[in-house]
């Protein structure tokens, strides 16, 4: 077992299972994990004023910050395992290397310092204080905070290492075990690599956690319930289940119905009309005469949206290439610039609704409004014009479908990115490649993964307009 598997294994025991034992090639490529893996190089070049080197040569020259090292012990009896320290940090001290030592550190992105954090430091310090003959009595968690490096001291005490052997001891006994379950938290999964192996098992096993709005809470109230899977939900009446979902209060009964038809769709495979209001048809109004479909890349950790993306459709019936992208970069030092484009193209149509997926885009647009000195008329009605086609299609349908994402929607329309296995997550690390090289293929196929974005966008549009026609 290895740091790695200990991380995976505070996350999801399957995880830490499926990163040991399981088929290689169920395994997606993580664009999270390659972000991190960036962001943490950066840091720690910077807290280590560059003198960052590779392997055990350079804990044996004394560098201030050593990567990429793996240290092999023994914890227990018959127990191997490896640390693979993110980094080590040189410290007053005496070690087998001479009147110096190391301490281990991590890369923390949030705010908070987590388990695995704390974890991972009381695991290396175990195997380092052995390897490099010298006792650690702290480990050091590192960040960025508002452009600056901040270090924060964890101490090692003996409670939180003894916590570690335990868990580490819980990972063998899984490791030597069947494949465990299916996480509850599904959210947990959507940033982890093994995510199609398991949604395939989940859907097979009729997982209820597989229904949207049937969280991990829900699910365990339900299974007390007797309701172990999406059959059986979907065979209840709105009545019975509601009975049994006090804890929804004045809601059970409306709780009750949306979870019975989303799990009746989920197993047909058949969209159900929900509302009868005309909410749709006041979208082919509006958009009759022309409008613009928006959508950002931006990258959260830095609170930088970089790709604004506008598509001008003056008739839905024509074909997709008549239909005009433009894409408006938003490099650091020309924001302004950026924002005189963006307010160019909304005002060279002042009549026209922006159809957009998620609130993402009228917050931003609402920000970029104020940044420019907009007076309140002027912001809302703006903002006005923005039409959230996620709020209208939840409002309107229940489609067979595990989530309603952007891709999974428009994938369930038959809408297709022209390149294979993108995310916005894999947006944003072609965004780092292109800041560290320079290289315009990074940019090239990010506009294209926007356009793409645009345009299933629009599919969702065409989907809402044309069931609605077709029902007059
Ligand atoms: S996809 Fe979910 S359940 Fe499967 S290993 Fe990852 S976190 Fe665990």
């Amino acid at each position: 077992m290895n740091s790695l598997h200990l991380k995976s294994f505070i996350r999801c025991k399957r995880k830490a299972w499926l990163d040991f034992k399981g088929k290689k090639s169920y395994e997606v490529w993580s664009p999270h994990k390659a972000i991190d893996k960036i962001n943490q190089f950066h840091i720690f070049s910077e807290f280590c004023n560059s003198e960052l080197y590779t392997g055990l040569k350079a804990c044996e020259n004394g560098y201030k910050g050593v990567i990429g090292l793996k240290i092999k012990g023994n914890l227990f009896q018959n127990i191997n395992a490896e640390i693979r320290p993110q980094l080590l940090v040189k410290t007053k001290g005496k070690s087998k290397w001479g009147q110096y030592k190391y301490l281990p550190a991590v890369y923390k992105l949030g705010h908070k310092i987590t388990k695995e954090h704390l974890f991972d430091l009381a695991f290396s310090s175990m195997l380092l204080e052995s390897f490099q003959e010298s006792k650690i009595e702290i480990g050091l968690v590192i960040s960025s905070f508002n452009g600056k490096v901040n270090v924060e001291e964890i101490y090692l005490n003996k409670k939180l290492r003894k916590k570690v052997l335990n868990v580490l001891l819980r990972l063998n006994e899984c490791f030597e075990g069947f494949l465990p379950e299916i996480t509850q938290d599904r959210k947990k999964c959507t940033i982890c690599s093994w995510q199609k192996f398991c949604d395939k098992e989940a859907k097979e096993n009729g997982y209820l956690t597989d229904i949207d709005g049937i969280g991990s809470k829900t699910a365990s109230l339900l299974k007390t319930n007797g309701i172990s899977d999406t059959q059986t939900l979907a065979s209840y009446s709105e009545k019975q289940l509601g009975d049994k979902l006090s804890t929804f209060n004045d809601q059970k009964y409306e709780k009750a119905s949306i979870f019975i038809k989303q799990a009746q769709a989920y197993i047909s495979g058949e969209p159900y009309r929900i509302s009868n209001k005309n909410d749709t048809s006041d979208l082919l109004e509006k958009t009759c005469s022309g409008f613009f479909i928006f959508d950002i890349e931006s990258n959260p950790d830095d609170k930088h949206d970089f790709l604004y993306g506008f598509l001008k459709i003056n008739n839905l019936f024509t074909k997709k290439e008549a239909h005009i992208y433009k894409p408006i970069l938003n490099l650091k030092n020309n924001e302004g610039e950026a924002y005189r484009k963006i307010i160019e193209i909304l005002f060279s149509k002042k009549q026209w609704p922006v159809l957009h997926y998620g609130e993402t885009e009228k917050i931003a647009i609402i920000n970029i409004a104020k940044n420019l000195n907009f007076s309140f008329e002027e912001i809302d009605s703006l903002a006005s014009r923005f039409i959230d086609l996620h709020t209208l299609i939840r409002k309107s349908w229940i489609l067979p479908l595990k989530n309603y994402s952007l891709k999974t929607v428009s994938n369930w329309l038959g809408f297709e990115w022209m390149q294979k296995n993108v995310s916005g997550a894999k947006a944003i690390y072609w965004w780092i490649q292109y800041q560290i090289t320079g290289n315009e293929i990074f940019l090239k196929k990010i506009i294209q993964y926007n356009k793409d974005d645009c345009l299933a966008t629009l599919q969702i549009a065409e989907y809402l307009i044309k069931n609605q026609l077709n029902k007059n």
